[in-house]
């Protein structure tokens, strides 16, 4: 009985020294608050250490590629060790360094640092450098790594295939990171480059057309087609205008019948209505003064006037102002005549007294 109670007691040491063991092999983890990056995103990187760990001293670093991230600031986190310090050492590593009074138990966040990112793709591990449990024993502690993949805010997007206003072409992306994809492009815009009526102008009012796309037939905006206006015909008199009565003369638009009608004044006394010729008439409504006044612009005009006058009073004596002229001139000679006849009548009078 006392052999077996010896062995138990074996059994239980052996168990209890297990435990330990098996309780003691503590990780630390590494974590970002934001996995996917761009280049020059702030991070912010923590070192977690698991629960149960009994640690009572612990120093690390946190390594990176110094081409890839550039370290900002880093700390300790108060509550899981009583101090700690972190020093940036060169070439992408950072230490850091804790130190507990008792034993430490509780799972949490070591150390906390910012990172600036400098190029997509990049990977941040944590590996242990020393770890001892309250009575100085050492402690196998694992680390852990993360790898932050690119958010391709940096893509570019070229046209692989062209879209046209039915189709969608497809683009290609290509990231800084080598990451490339391709999707659907927008549709491309209409080609009118063509237009239909669709309501014909008039002389009056306007019309409309429409664009009509030369690729799919799409119509697009309607834009006005202005009114013609009137073409009319030459004014056509109507009612001839006479001394005591005004006329009337009209015209014709040749596209709509539109019709114009404008009165013609009363004949003018003295002026031969038959001479009046369509134009003229026309002429008369605006314009009196051209019938009385001879146009004085040329002196040959002036002259032909003063030549005729000139011809026709000295050549014609058959009218009435000439006649008297005559009748003047042959009372006079009449007159002379019988001077000349008393005058030698004295004269043959004086010879026969002699
Ligand atoms: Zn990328
Ligand atoms: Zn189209
Ligand atoms: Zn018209």
């Amino acid at each position: 009985m006392k052999k077996l109670l010896s062995c138990l007691f074996a059994v239980a040491i052996l168990i209890i020294n297990v435990i330990p063991c098996f309780a003691a092999n503590p990780t630390l983890s590494i974590s970002s608050n934001d996995y996917t990056i761009g280049i020059g995103d702030e991070i912010t990187v923590s070192v977690n250490l698991s629960s149960g760990s009994n640690l009572g001293t612990l120093t690390f670093n946190v390594n990176y590629n110094t081409s890839q991230f550039e370290y900002i600031a880093g700390s300790v986190s108060t509550g899981l060790f009583e101090s700690g310090e972190s020093n940036v050492a060169s070439g992408g590593k950072v230490s850091f360094a804790c130190v507990s009074t008792g034993v430490v138990t509780d799972g949490g966040t070591v150390a906390s640092m910012k990172f600036r990112v400098l190029s997509t793709g990049g990977k941040i591990s944590v590996s242990v450098v020393d770890a001892t449990d309250e009575n100085d024993g050492r402690v196998t502690v694992a680390g852990s790594s993360i790898s932050l993949s690119c958010n391709h805010a940096g893509m570019v997007w070229e046209t692989e295939k062209a879209s046209t206003c039915t189709t969608h072409g497809v683009e290609r992306g290509t990231c800084t990171c080598g990451y490339t994809t391709t999707r659907e492009a927008d549709l491309a815009s209409h080609t009118y480059s063509s237009s239909t009526v669709i309501k014909e102008a008039t002389c009056t009012t306007t019309g409309i057309e429409v664009g009509t796309c030369t690729v799919c037939g799409e119509n697009g905006a309607q834009s006005p087609i202005p009114a013609k206006g009137h073409d009319y015909s030459e004014w056509v008199i109507t009612r001839e205008a006479t001394a005591e009565t005004m006329g009337v003369k009209e015209r014709i638009c040749q596209t709509c019948g539109d019709k114009k009608t404008q009165t013609i004044p009363t004949l003018i006394e003295g002026i031969d209505p038959e001479d009046t010729t369509g134009d003229d008439v026309t002429e008369s409504t605006t314009e009196f003064a051209p019938i009385y006044t001879p146009e004085p612009s040329t002196n040959n005009y002036m002259d032909e006037i003063e030549t005729e006058t000139t011809t026709e009073a000295n050549g014609l004596f058959g009218n009435a102002v000439g006649s008297d002229i005559a009748i003047i001139v042959v009372i006079a000679l009449a007159v002379l005549l019988v001077l000349v006849l008393v005058v030698y009548m004295i004269l043959i009078i004086r010879q026969k007294k002699k």
